[in-house]
């Protein structure tokens, strides 16, 4: 059931209830932090492997002693900058955090979502909530209130209804290790946003790299439609040319190719508009009933790398579940 009421959401979660919880990301899948029953149930709604750990979000930065400790004055720094905000800090936990949010690992991560619904929502509340993207493992993230309902319509408790979520793509995720910044997933904050107070990120290297994360598997976000993507949209179109096409290109239509069959993510050039429209575009293309979508590369740079690497996972075939960390850029 899809709702606006806001007290509504606050019962279902105090009886440890999972609901659909709006942030400027993407639609979470919402249970208590301190209460492994609902944490549990999210994973098996998800179908979420338990070693992979979740977001834990706060309703404010003096709220961050209670679940993390010895932080650095580097990610105070980050957090007064970007938060609330799509940037997820990874820091040494409090003891009182379940293992399950944290896949048994010594570190939490955590965030202040930027949306006024769920700030309203997290200060009605007097636990954190953990809230992992509201979809099933590897598929397409949900971006509004209808997509969390297609999904788990009849699994969870409500959806709370906060509108078409305004960044559009997961947070950026960063951890600190021996006084190194370390970038472990692109997202809603652009990398070059966060070096001019951090200096150049490290990136973690692809076989010594843990934890091992959702956001860092091969195949996510991923269409059940085939899915291409390219640098070079009229070659594969010659290549798929007896097929039903889907083109997902940045902002400008290709000939040769009924519009209908086409989503721009922005006409204006504007990588943010883009990267906000990026999942509900691949929702709408994966209905069409065709037999391949081709997505164009963005350009290299700010949000462009991170809509390359939701594009990239989106386009791999299969999910190798143990260290596979994606290719060329490590991530
Ligand atoms: P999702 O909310 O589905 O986008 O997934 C949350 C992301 O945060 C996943 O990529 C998690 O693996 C990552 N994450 C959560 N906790 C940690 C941690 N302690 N260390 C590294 N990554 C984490
Ligand atoms: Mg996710």
């Amino acid at each position: 059931m899809i709702s606006k009421d806001i007290n509504l959401a606050v019962q279902h979660l105090n009886k440890n209830g999972i609901i659909g919880f709006p942030t400027e990301t993407v639609y979470g899948l919402a249970g208590n932090a301190y209460e492994t029953s609902a944490i549990h149930k999210i994973f098996e709604v998800k179908k979420r492997p338990t070693f992979n750990p979740l977001i834990v979000h706060i309703k404010g930065i003096e709220d961050l002693t209670q679940v993390a400790q010895d932080i650095p004055p580097i990610a105070y720094e980050l957090a007064n900058e970007f938060w609330p905000g799509p940037l997820t800090l990874i820091l040494k936990k409090q003891p009182h955090i379940p293992d399950l949010v944290t896949a048994n690992q010594d570190t939490v991560a955590v965030r202040i979502p930027n949306h006024s619904i769920a700030l309203e929502l997290l200060n009605k509340l007097n636990y954190p909530l953990v809230a992992p993207s509201a979809n099933p493992f590897t598929s397409i993230s949900p971006t509004s209130a209808k997509h969390v309902e297609e999904y788990f319509s009849t699994q969870i408790d409500m959806v709370l209804d906060g509108g078409i979520c305004t960044a559009g793509i997961e947070s950026t995720i960063v951890g600190f290790n021996n006084n190194k910044v370390v970038l472990y997933r692109l997202g809603a904050i652009p990398v070059e946003a966060i070096e001019k107070i951090t200096g150049t990120l490290v990136v973690p290297n692809k076989k010594e790299s843990k934890p091992i994360t959702p956001g860092m598997f091969l195949k996510h976000y991923a269409p059940k439609t085939d899915f291409i993507l390219t640098r070079n949209v009229k070659e594969e179109m010659d290549w798929y040319s007896d097929k039903k096409i889907g083109l997902l290109l940045f902002n400008r239509h290709e000939a040769n190719l009924d519009t209908k069959y086409q989503r721009l993510l922005s006409e204006e050039g504007d990588l943010e508009i883009a990267a906000s429209k990026l999942y509900d575009v691949l929702h709408q293309l994966d209905k069409l009933n065709l037999d391949v979508i081709i997505a164009e590369r963005f350009p290299e740079y700010g949000l462009g790398n991170s809509i390359n690497d939701r594009l990239e996972r989106a386009a791999k075939k299969e999910n190798n579940i143990t260290n596979d960390l994606t290719t060329e850029n490590g991530f």
